[in-house]
């Protein structure tokens, strides 16, 4: 059997698909988790290019004992099945609960993420091809990452709102210019 061979979108949660709380702030539960304008259209077209869209997040509110990893699965439940609802797929979500000092490899910007996700659809018998993968993200730990990790980076604006703050680059945009420029390797803004 040929291992697909897939193209992926990896994304930062915070401020790229939903609101981030101000600094030291967390979302716990779901009521705190609200969605960025676009974000549903933008996963869309990512999925009708046949991208896998995958989901790497930082969550040290794990590691600093302010929510449990259940509450931070609860809300992932409750996103994808929203995503769902609204027409859009989130294909894995990978989440590294530690703090920085624990000194883990998967925090971003270590690409530990990245190498997990490839892992995990490996035995499934789909083959990221990381050559022709982007990564977006709102943070420098994020561009950083998705460097190390060999991908093409896209910066978006932290929480980007259309009505507050236009001319910024929200994850619409970032949908739009990696499905519609396949062959661009570079797209920091
Ligand atoms: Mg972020
Ligand atoms: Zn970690």
């Amino acid at each position: 059997m040929t291992d697909s061979v897939r193209p992926a979108v990896f994304l930062d949660r915070d401020g790229v698909i939903n609101r981030k709380m101000a600094e030291g702030h967390y979302v716990t539960q779901w009521s705190g988790f609200e969605f960025l304008p676009g974000v549903f259209e933008a996963i869309r077209l990512m999925n009708d290019s046949e991208r896998l869209v995958i989901v790497v997040t930082n969550q040290q509110c794990v590691g600093k004992g302010i929510v449990t990893m259940e509450a931070i699965e609860d809300i992932h439940l409750r996103m994808a099945r929203s995503l769902e609802e609204n027409g859009a797929r989130i294909d894995g979500i990978y989440v590294c609960p530690h703090l920085v000092s624990d000194g883990c490899s998967c925090r971003k910007p270590a690409p530990g993420l990245f190498e997990m996700a490839v892992r995990d659809f490996g035995r499934r018998g789909i083959c990221i091809d990381m050559a022709r993968s982007h990564m977006v993200g709102d943070s420098d730990s994020d561009i950083l990452a998705g460097e190390k990790a060999g991908l093409a980076t896209f910066r978006v604006t932290s929480n980007y709102d259309p009505r507050r703050c236009p001319g910024g680059t929200g994850l619409l945009e970032a949908a739009r210019r990696i499905t519609g420029n396949e062959g661009k390797r570079r797209m920091a803004m």
